[in-house]
């Protein structure tokens, strides 16, 4: 099967050649491999020519170009909170290449960094102007194709986002396991977000937990209830990884290790 790659001067009219045979590329890092692989799901390869990689402060946000690399992240002050997550995806030279855009798109076990910013309610930024929340947005990545060409985190302290990688293989392996929370509150839970990687098709919101963890002591009792039912509502799956029944099994002790560590 042939294969095109077709360059555009702008993310405008990149975006307006992605269709259901077509891609846009990013970094590559996950695009080349499956054409590596000989995927027959597209034969077009869209390039645009103008890249938005900058990350600045707007308003109580964070402003992430799609193009963004991990290494970009990790270079900047402002989107210093996500260090933790940029530092642990891949090795470097896939840091240096992939995009946080190609990371909203990546399937289980990838994904970290699309974890990150579930949990931290952040918004994507379409190529046609429209903004849709990150959990939407993941509900309906792999229906409709469209081109993202950023996306806003809310500005967070240090001690109210926590982030865990669990692998196998370290400090290189995909996660077996990704948690992120956003705790809002001092000394009592005000408010929770959790979202898990590769516990579902798509990073997933522990719900049943978050609400759990409201007006909640951040102790082992006030947490107790949130562990129990912290894999209500996610989809695990078995891969060569581990079995859906330990991920299962392990969720509550991750969670509870990452809610409980001291800052
Ligand atoms: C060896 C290795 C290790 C890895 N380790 C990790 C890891 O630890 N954690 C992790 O989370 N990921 C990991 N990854 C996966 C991957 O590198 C990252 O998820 C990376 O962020 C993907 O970005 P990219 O720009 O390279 O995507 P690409 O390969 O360019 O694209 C991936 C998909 O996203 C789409 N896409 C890309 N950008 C956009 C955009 N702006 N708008 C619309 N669609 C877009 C493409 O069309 C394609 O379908 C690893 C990959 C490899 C090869």
């Amino acid at each position: 099967m042939s294969l095109s790659v077709e360059t555009y001067p702008t993310l405008r009219e990149a975006s307006q050649a992605i269709g259901d045979r077509a891609r846009y590329i990013g970094g590559g890092t996950l695009l080349m491999r499956a054409v590596n692989y000989g995927d027959q799901s597209f034969d077009r390869i869209v390039i645009s020519r103008e890249i938005d990689r900058t990350i600045r402060n707007e308003g109580q946000g964070v402003r992430i170009g799609a193009g963004a690399t991990m290494a970009d992240v990790l270079a900047s002050r402002d989107a210093g909170f996500l260090h933790p997550v940029a530092r642990v995806i891949g090795g470097p030279a896939v840091r240096n290449m992939g995009t946080v855009g190609g990371n909203l798109f990546a399937a289980a076990p990838f994904g970290d960094f699309a974890t990150a910013l579930l949990a931290l309610d952040a918004t994507v930024q379409m190529a046609d102007g429209q903004n849709q929340p990150m959990e939407s947005f993941l509900s309906g990545r792999d229906r409709a194709r469209g081109l993202v060409v950023a996306v806003t985190v809310p500005r967070v302290s240090e001690r109210e986002f926590r982030f865990a990688k669990i692998s196998r293989v370290k400090p290189k392996g995909a996660s077996m396991m990704a948690i992120a929370l956003w705790l809002r509150g001092s000394g009592r839970i005000d408010e929770a977000r959790i979202a898990f990687g590769t516990m579902g098709p798509t990073p997933l919101r522990a719900k049943a937990a978050e609400q759990a963890l409201r007006g909640r002591d951040l102790t082992e009792p006030g947490i107790a209830a949130a562990l129990a039912v912290c894999c209500d509502g996610l989809q695990p799956a078995d891969d060569p990884l581990a079995t859906a029944w330990y991920r299962r099994a392990v969720a509550p002790v991750h969670l509870k290790r990452l809610l409980l560590e001291t800052r």
